[in-house]
């Protein structure tokens, strides 16, 4: 697997250990991960840390020119709050785990100019459809339902 990937996939597999929603992500500067993270809803009772925003937060406060030159890796396809701060910070590419259980604005993303590769990891897949399983309500939560 990508090794940025697997990294985004370890964070979501933290989070679920700690009893949360399993989405990770890495924010990468030309080949060096600056911040990674994961959806920290449950663990801090946070409105806005799903994993993309965990990782944009951990990677700290950054020039524009650095945003410029990153990939967002994430595990799930994202939402359209995570997929506003890419657009806000000029993120150009975002490698995405898999988009089957969920949907994201991909279509958004794509419109305004980010490159968007979308992998269908099946142990992304195996991952969220087993936790969506198990928390449905959790999980609509999670997505505003
Ligand atoms: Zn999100």
């Amino acid at each position: 697997m990508d090794k940025y990937m697997q990294a985004a996939l370890d964070e979501a597999r933290q989070g679920l250990a700690e009893g949360g929603i399993p989405i990770g992500s890495v924010l990468v500067y030309r080949g060096r991960i600056l911040g990674r993270g994961h959806n920290r809803r449950v663990q801090s009772g946070s409105t806005v840390l799903h994993g993309e925003m965990d990782a944009l937060e951990n990677a700290g406060r950054q020039p524009s020119s650095v945003y410029r030159d990153c990939v967002l890796y994430t595990t799930l396809s994202p939402c359209p709050m995570c997929s506003g701060a890419i657009l806000l910070y000029g993120i150009p590419r975002v490698v995405v785990g898999e988009n089957l259980t969920f949907m994201g604005e991909e279509a958004l993303l794509r419109s305004r100019g980010v490159d968007v590769e979308v992998l269908q990891t099946p142990a992304c897949i195996e991952m969220m459809t087993d936790f969506i399983e198990a928390s449905p309500e959790l999980w609509n939560e999670d997505v505003g339902k």
